[in-house]
């Protein structure tokens, strides 16, 4: 699609949100973080002032680097045609990460990558506010070979061939409609992960449960890891709280070595779990194989992928049925492109899209994706559950809405991740009325 104007600026705001104090998002590996965001505002010379936000998700020390990272991508984006991108998303991509010398500093991982996130998932948000559409409409609305061409198939093809894709794609298409007309009509079905943070106290979690019940959520995720026995209690606490009809997942966040993680798993195993997400280090391909392999007689699926760095290790882990549940996260992978190449291959591999969400903007991004992997990828519901956690929605301008336990589709243009103004200002790292006040609070108490 062609559209008149040029990118003309990208502002980057470190933002951050103090979440340590009340310990929400806290897990076995992660205990006291400060939900952040390096933010992006790409504007333009257009007359309708019309500008494209983005972000990546961290947890707070390490957002000035991405922010750096965001500096050294600024030459390939300002200066830049918004039809360079609007026209040809995909070769777009493939300039952002395609220069040799920062290529270095990954290639497609680490802190470049979700800088790169950032801006992708920013062009994004300037093409679907130009197109009036939110962005699983814009993706639902684009032919498949536009999907394709999205894609930077390098490193897929012995997976996955663009033909094959194209083909795949072609069989959905006329029944695009029908599905549009039952996302917008009912929404696509979450879990909660509010309930369960490793921080909360017993009593918490069995009101957070009741809440959640009587908000419609039929799954509920907790986190484990830190100590067994601790972990037997809480899971049991889930357990009679929800009732033996609905469904409880467990999250370690790559706390154990291959075989703790079979051990632990099998132990909680009495309270039929049915995943265990992330047991063990993101990048061992082959251990989640051997873990699934040895809890599959259990019925308990390997689930993972929030940080799986780019669509290769997605395809290996795919490859070596080491997942029964694939996660994909926005900003992790370098944006919208790359999530949808890993959405095809999910599909291909028949491996039901579980997204990762929570953290600030994650849940905003996800819905479209996973709204868009139903109607136009894989055309099923079936397996599939995105995650939902109900932190820090009212600073954006577009939150996302989850009723009956179902992610409603959302109807404004672009990637719902538009920040209040007050809440990027307040917020900002370390300067923002949030941090003084929290700056002159711990002064005095010295
Ligand atoms: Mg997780």
């Amino acid at each position: 699609m062609h559209y008149e104007g040029t990118i003309t600026g990208l502002e980057i705001l470190d933002v951050r949100f103090p979440t340590s104090l009340s310990l929400d998002g806290s897990d076995a590996m992660n205990p006291d973080p400060d939900y952040s965001a390096a933010y992006v505002v790409l504007s333009t010379d257009r007359v309708d002032g019309v500008e494209g936000h983005g972000l990546t998700f961290t947890i707070g020390r390490g957002n000035e680097v991405i922010a750096a990272a965001l500096e050294a991508l600024r030459p390939l984006v300002v200066g830049q045609k918004i039809s360079a991108f609007t026209a040809t998303p995909g070769a777009f991509w493939k300039h952002l990460t395609g220069d040799s010398q920062l290529r270095w500093i990954g290639p497609e991982k680490g802190v470049i990558h979700l800088a790169t996130a950032a801006v992708v998932n920013a062009l994004w948000d300037l093409y679907g506010k130009l197109a009036g559409k939110p962005l699983w409409k814009l993706l639902t609305d684009l032919s498949p070979a536009q999907v394709v061409e999205m894609v930077d198939w390098r490193y897929l093809t012995d997976a996955l061939h663009p033909d094959e894709a194209l083909e795949m794609l072609e069989r959905l298409a006329p029944t695009k409609p029908v599905r549009e007309a039952e996302m917008r009509a009912h929404g696509y079905p979450a879990y909660t992960t509010s309930a369960g943070w490793l921080g909360y106290s017993d009593e918490k979690i069995r009101r957070l449960c009741r809440e959640a019940l009587a908000e419609g959520f039929t799954h509920f995720k907790i986190k484990v890891g830190a100590d067994l026995q601790d972990d037997l209690r809480r899971a049991a606490i889930v357990r009679e709280e929800i009732g033996a009809g609905r469904t409880l997942m467990i999250d370690a966040n790559q706390r154990w070595d291959v075989g703790q993680a079979i051990d632990w798993t099998r132990a909680m195993a009495v309270h039929r779990p049915l995943w265990i997400e992330e047991p063990t280090s993101p990048d061992d391909v082959l251990g989640h194989a051997a873990i699934a392999k040895a809890l599959a007689p259990l019925q308990i699926g390997v689930a993972t992928g929030e940080h799986c760095q780019n669509r290769v290790l997605f395809k290996q882990l795919l490859q070596a049925n080491a997942i029964s549940y694939c996660q994909i996260d926005s900003c992790r992978l370098g944006g919208v492109n790359e999530v949808v190449a890993v959405l095809l291959l999910a599909a291909k591999f028949g491996v039901p899209v579980c997204p990762h969400a929570g953290g600030v903007g994650l849940c905003e991004y996800v819905q479209h994706e996973s709204i868009f992997d139903y109607i136009a990828v894989s055309g099923s519901l079936e397996g599939r559950i995105t995650e939902f956690v109900d932190h820090l929605h009212e600073h954006f301008l577009d939150p996302c809405i989850v009723r009956g336990g179902r992610y409603q589709a959302p109807l404004a243009s672009g990637t719902s991740i538009t920040m209040k103004m007050d809440s990027l200002k307040d917020h900002c790292f370390p300067n923002g009325r949030v941090w003084r006040e929290l700056q002159n609070r711990a002064q005095q108490s010295k």
